[in-house]
């Protein structure tokens, strides 16, 4: 790699070479790599959802899907998200991708819900450039209208910072976007700079706690009383609250007696390919709900 990365920065006609370490060379060979390839990706239909349940704390059942892009590169292999996703965003080839996550995520709820697997609900995340589109709420709809889904069964995510970096102007997209009839939830909550008195004012439906609080929800108390304290805010605001990255049984449990309304996470379920989510919804996979003797 580093004779590579020298080759390539000689190949610039300065000698800069200098300034580049091995860590970052790899990461500079990576992203011109990555960048072009990205460009073909599309078209050579390397792109695949994976997809991850949610499911009912209640009932135990699976009641929603996140899906989730993956990158199968030709010599990478399956490259993940965060290694792609912001350089797609920064040179604005989210937008034809992103499209097709949601083209393609409706066609596979279209055809889960064909099967008789009871009807999900499938979430699919936005990006700020996609956010920032004119014809947003159109494309939407076309993929709706061509899939055939009833527009509640998808529930699109956003992110605090993409709501609040126009708020005027992210409040109109998010009452055309209920308008059409879709869900709408605020992703990786906690993270971002926001209140929820602030997200009083966005038309959403649901709200998802970040991991990074989850995680350590049975070890710091400070995380254990910040969880409880956004369930129980976002119930008397009316949303549904999932819990992210739920990993083990002493979270879903404090989860459980706090009244949090999903969970997603690898306690349950990796996102898996759809075939192996049709095996999981044939099988009629759920959540063993013990029922607490008093
Ligand atoms: P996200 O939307 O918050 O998705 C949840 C991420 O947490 C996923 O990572 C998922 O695999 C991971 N996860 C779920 N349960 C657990 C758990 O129990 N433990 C741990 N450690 N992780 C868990 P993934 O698939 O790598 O995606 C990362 C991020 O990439 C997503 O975070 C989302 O922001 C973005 N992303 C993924 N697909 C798309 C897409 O189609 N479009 C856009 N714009 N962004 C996407
Ligand atoms: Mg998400
Ligand atoms: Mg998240
Ligand atoms: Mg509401």
């Amino acid at each position: 790699h580093a004779d590579i990365a020298m080759y390539r920065a000689k190949e610039t006609g300065r000698n800069n070479f200098q300034f580049y370490t091995p860590a970052m060379n790899e990461r500079a060979l990576e992203r011109l790599h990555i960048e072009g390839d990205l460009r073909n990706a599309l078209e050579r239909e390397e792109f695949t959802l994976h997809y991850q349940p949610q499911v009912d704390l209640r009932s135990g059942q699976i009641v929603g899907v996140e899906a989730l892009i993956r990158w199968q590169h030709p010599e990478l292999g399956m490259v993940p998200p965060v290694r792609f996703i912001g350089l797609a965003e920064e040179n604005g080839l989210i937008v034809p991708i992103g499209a097709w996550v949601i083209r393609t995520a409706c066609l596979q709820n279209k055809v889960w819900q064909e099967s008789g697997f009871g009807h999900l609900r499938m979430s699919v995340n936005l990006s700020a450039r996609q956010f920032a589109q004119e014809d947003l709420v159109d494309s939407i709809a076309v993929s709706l209208r061509e899939a055939n889904l009833a527009p509640e069964y998808l529930e699109i995510e956003l992110t605090e910072s993409l709501v609040m970096a126009d708020v005027d102007r992210a409040i109109g997209i998010l009452r055309e976007l209920k308008a059409l009839g879709v869900q709408l939830s605020i992703d990786d909550f906690g993270t971002g700079y926001s209140s929820l008195s602030y997200l009083k004012r966005f038309p959403i439906d649901v709200l998802k706690i970040d991991r990074s609080f989850v995680n350590d929800i049975t070890i710091d108390p400070d995380d254990a009383a910040i969880v409880a304290s956004v369930i129980s805010l976002a119930h008397s605001l009316r949303l549904d609250v999932i819990a992210e990255g739920v990993e083990t049984e002493e979270q879903l449990t404090y989860l459980r007696e706090h009244n949090c309304d999903q969970i997603q996470g690898y306690f349950f379920s990796r996102p898996v390919t759809a075939e192996a989510f049709s095996v999981m919804l044939k099988d009629g996979k759920r959540l063993q709900i013990e029922t607490t003797a008093s």
